[in-house]
């Protein structure tokens, strides 16, 4: 028996001499059990055992004395069982280590103890692991090879007792298919039933656990007036009285008359739920309950609640989870190795998998998850400096451009470049000229003008006689860049008007030839459009620069079509969602930033206001108003068709509303994601010659559409929407010289999302928007499309910016070592790495 065992028998014993009275330990036996795990876990006592002593002493003061001793009693016949199961699989273990055998049989499990204290302790650290049986259980034990890990962890689930093919499908849906997935599927939130209370200090509206003895169970018929209304069987109620010594408890399940047939008088169950009062009296409503007998699995502890699939049940998922992760996590072997480990101060794999989802406490579930979370940043980090540096040793044209030309140009420009436009150029200029390609991220806010940037980086290109392609997500976009970049480009006769063209899916075939030919053959310089640039058959004859608008809506097979286009290719994405430079620098780390901070002088500030829905007529006034002043209005919901499950008011519907109801006199207009691309575009160009007074839409008009005249931005259901898109919507408006306004109007008066929507209201600061939307909703905005490595982020939030410190350094420093992981003391780490990434056909631009 292991030292802290022994240790414990003796508190034990103690607390037995002295009557039960918790006396045992000074304070308590509370006050020892941190220590006491400490001490187990280092001796390699079995997580279950651990378990179980924490849940007992927790709650133990709590106990009457009766109640104590049946407590300890249970424990102690538990640690037995445990124990003598581990000897029979280790047959050599240590004589000496195995006191009483019968103890336990004969169920006098504390009387045996005294008087032994001569008795050799068994005192090396591990008494109960000998290394020699061992060997018939290799494949359990991780302390030696490595490889093995991933083999077992690819194991099907119906390895496991009682998963068939029809359980393993059920799980299927759920993502799991493997040990490894189980060991990874994290519970989505915890219950922490973790205080035990005895039943005269509950309190309405208590959760906790109860345990108890119990008195009486009955099973009867709901009386007729209920049942009438239910169709089929008679609904039942069934009804268990528990006592603890403290007083009594009644306990209702409805609709499950079994449960008469499972509980028996005299019987210690422990009920884990929410009190609840009933005619003055306490009671619990449908507990969860188990014998006390049984590990607590279920109750007594921080209860893991994980995501669920039909056909399969909280209990039973959580009671596989308890199998396979105290089974399989301890033969873990950690990837991380123990100095990146250490410096950054993480429990090891093995637990950190262990407390995720059986915690002990608070602490060392915080401590788990942060683990976890750590490694998947980590990893992100190592492929994202591992892709940079692809990049970097590659080598790509060499665009130099003298002083006196881009003076020129910028003459020629109708406004002069903002400070932070003219940085982002010259940091464009030196990638060009520095002989490898560039990989630059334009960040800049809706309006600060990235479209004169991406021109004067396409000027550069094409003045040395290569071509560039702009890529934007709609032809909308497109064909507005089409015309600005084609003034800005065309102008003062640099390039012919007919070598930059617009290609779109829908332009006519023989276009299309006439431009896949020109491209072709290099007499086009300058191609924008859609997807349809990355169709097959569209080749160029020289592409050195490729850009690509609002970069989070592509794909990465998107963009790497787009690049292998050419060998190497100059990169250069512009987005306008900012992005809070933690996240940045995680999530786009393989790119160089340029943030424009700084918007042209002369924009006026959008005012904001939050209505209530009670207040929207305010809004149709003022779009009156502003109709009468020759101005136009957009109108945004967040879905198209009425659905049930939402009381959110449909764009369809609406728009007819709207029109035949509150605007009468104008002309109301309709956008919305189901409309085919050339539909959606045959819109919006109505509505940009003033065809239409006001434009219904989805969040189809979200990104870069540019209709100076529009001055009212009227957003319905905007609890819906975070606030960087709520900017992003905001940022439609106020494009010219006119005062503009933004309605907010949430779809419920709901004191929480109004607070949260009055920061639109307090500031017209991207970023500082975008990082409090971080915060509150964490980054999935922000990732758009850009899945790949995002799809592993099952931990970490990447709101926290001190955890993305902390990988991004270690990551960082691993890679000035070994950035090929090819160390030996790295090996783990590589193939972890190798399935983050799914055998590296990661591509995360
Ligand atoms: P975005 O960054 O949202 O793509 P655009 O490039 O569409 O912004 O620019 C928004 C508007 O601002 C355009 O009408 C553009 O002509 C104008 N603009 C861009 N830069 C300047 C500047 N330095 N001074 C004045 N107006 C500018
Ligand atoms: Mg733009």
């Amino acid at each position: 028996m292991q030292p802290s065992l022994e240790k414990l028998r003796k508190f034990f014993r103690l607390e037995y001499d002295n009557g039960y009275q918790d006396r045992a330990v000074i304070g308590g036996f509370v006050k020892i059990l941190d220590l006491w795990q400490a001490e187990a876990r280092n001796e390699s006592v079995p997580e279950e055992i651990l378990q179980a002593v924490a849940a007992c002493l927790r709650g133990y003061h709590d106990l009457t004395p009766e109640a104590r001793a049946e407590a300890l009693k249970t424990l102690w016949k538990q640690i037995q069982e445990q124990t003598a199961t581990r000897r029979e699989a280790q047959p050599d273990a240590s004589p000496a280590s195995s006191p009483e055998p019968s103890a336990a049989a004969s169920g006098l499990t504390l009387q045996p103890a005294p008087a032994r204290r001569e008795r050799p302790a068994p005192q090396p650290s591990r008494p109960a692991s000998p290394p020699g049986p061992e060997k018939g259980r290799a494949d359990l034990h991780p302390g030696g090879r490595t490889n093995q890990t991933p083999i077992a962890l690819n194991a099907s689930l119906t390895v496991l007792a009682g998963i068939g093919q029809s359980h393993a499908r059920d799980l299927a849906r759920l993502g799991l298919r493997t040990l490894g997935d189980m060991l990874y599927y994290f519970p989505r939130r915890y219950d922490d039933y973790s205080q035990l209370k005895p039943i005269h200090r509950l309190n309405y509206g208590d959760e906790v656990t109860v345990i108890g003895t119990v008195q009486t169970v009955t099973s009867r018929p709901v009386r007729a007036g209920a049942a009438s209304t239910m169709v089929g069987q008679s609904p039942t109620i069934t009804e268990a009285v528990i006592n603890d010594g403290t007083g009594g408890l009644r306990l209702t399940w409805f609709n499950q008359p079994w449960l008469a047939n499972r509980l028996h008088g005299g019987d210690s169950i422990s009920v884990s739920g929410k009190i609840d009062q009933y005619l003055g009296r306490l009671v619990m409503n449908s507990p969860d309950w188990e014998p006390v007998e049984v590990e607590n699995l279920h109750t007594n502890r921080i209860v893991p609640i994980y995501p669920l699939t039909a056909n399969v049940a909280q209990k039973w998922l959580r009671a596989r989870m308890r199998e396979v992760v105290s089974y399989w996590s301890p033969k873990l072997t950690d990837h991380l190795p123990e100095s990146i480990r250490s410096s950054a101060e993480l429990p090891n794999l093995k637990t950190a998998l262990l407390q995720v989802h059986f915690p002990d406490n608070q602490e060392s579930l915080r401590a788990a998850r942060q683990r976890l979370a750590f490694d998947e940043i980590f990893f992100l980090q190592m492929g994202v400096l591992r892709q940079k540096r692809d990049w970097q040793t590659a080598a790509a044209r060499v665009f130099e451009i003298p002083d006196d030309w881009m003076e020129a140009r910028l003459r020629a420009l109708p406004f002069e470049l903002t400070g932070a436009q003219g940085g982002s150029v010259a940091d464009i200029r030196k990638d060009l000229a520095s002989g490898k390609p560039m990989n630059r991220l334009l960040q800049g806010d809706v309006g600060s003008g990235k479209t004169v940037v991406a021109a004067l980086a396409a000027a550069i290109v094409t003045e040395a006689g290569a071509q560039a392609a702009v890529m934007a997500p709609t032809g909308i976009l497109a064909e507005q860049h089409f015309r600005n970049l084609g003034q800005l480009l065309a102008g003062e006769g640099r390039l012919r008007v007919e070598s930059v063209r617009l290609l779109l899916g829908d332009t006519p075939e023989s276009e299309k030839e006439t431009i896949r030919a020109g491209l072709a053959d290099g007499s086009i310089k300058v191609v924008i459009g859609t997807h349809a640039l990355i169709e097959d058959p569209v080749a160029f004859a020289d592409l050195q620069l490729t850009v690509i608008d609002e970069q989070h809506r592509f794909g990465v097979e998107q963009r790497a079509a787009l690049r292998s286009k050419a060998t190497n290719p100059h990169l250069l994405v512009m987005t306008a969602t900012p992005i809070p430079r933690s996240l940045a620098l995680t999530v786009y780390g393989d790119l160089d930033l340029s943030v424009m901070d700084e918007m042209p002088p002369g924009r006026q500030e959008i005012e904001t206001h939050v209505l209530t829905p009670r207040e929207r007529e305010r809004a149709y006034s003022l779009i009156r108003s502003q109709v009468a002043e020759g101005r136009q209005a957009f109108v945004i919901y967040p879905l198209i068709e009425e659905s049930e499950k939402s009381d959110l008011l449909a764009a369809t519907a609406e728009q007819a509303r709207l029109q035949e109801e509150i605007f009468p006199n104008l002309k109301v207009g309709l956008l919305h994601g189901r409309l085919r691309p050339d539909e959606k575009d045959a819109v919006m160009l109505r509505f940009r010659e003033g065809e239409f007074h006001v434009l219904v839409s989805t969040t189809v008009v979200e990104v870069g559409v540019d209709i100076p005249n529009a001055t009212v931005m009227l957003i319905e259901g905007a609890n819906r929407f975070g606030l960087a898109q709520l900017h992003q919507l905001r940022g439609r408006v106020g494009r010219g010289s006119a005062q503009s306004y933004c309605l907010l109007v949430p779809a419920h008066e709901d004191a929480v999302e109004n607070e949260r929507l009055a920061a639109m209201a307090e500031t017209n600061d991207g970023f500082v928007l975008a990082e409090r939307d971080l915060e509150q909703r964490g980054p999935g905005e922000f990732l758009g499309t850009r899945q790949s490595g995002y799809a592993g982020l099952r931990m970490a939030s990447l709101s926290d910016v001190r955890m993305i410190e902390k990988a991004r350094l270690q990551a960082q420093l691993l890679f000035e070592r070994d950035p090929d992981l090819q160390m030996p003391e790295n090996q783990l780490l590589a193939e972890a790495l190798k399935r983050f990434w799914g055998n590296g056909k990661g591509d995360v631009s």
